[in-house]
């Protein structure tokens, strides 16, 4: 009886190997972490969290006024003042919210006409 009890495992365990691959070959098995999606919503549902977790690749790159930093990003905190709902005035020295480089504000005077500005 002991014999024929691990036969039949052993030929469940073949028929159970021989399904799944057959299921497999079939379709395609895609997994998704639930996880990685929590941790992007609570990145983008704050806007005070727009800012580098560790400044171990930032860079001082001030002089040159810029709408992108070195890294790639284009999205930079500064320090503004509001006159009649509009900014009046802004601060040139700004931070990359990506990678916390500094770098220096365009301003209308700096725009080249023709060139990528
Ligand atoms: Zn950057």
């Amino acid at each position: 009886m002991k014999w024929l009890n691990r036969l039949a495992a052993l030929l469940f365990g073949l028929v159970t190997v021989g399904l799944i691959r057959d299921f497999l070959d079939k379709h395609t098995v895609i997994v998704f972490d639930n996880q990685e999606e929590d941790d992007k919503d609570e990145e983008v549902d704050d806007i005070l969290n727009l800012k580098p977790d560790n400044y171990d690749n930032a860079m001082d790159l001030r002089g040159t006024p810029t709408h992108v930093c070195a890294c790639g990003c284009n999205i930079f905190n500064l320090k503004v003042i509001f006159n009649e709902n509009e900014i009046a005035t802004y601060f040139l020295d700004m931070e990359c919210a990506n990678c916390g480089s500094l770098a220096t504000a365009p301003t209308p005077v700096d725009y080249i006409e023709g060139l990528d500005n």
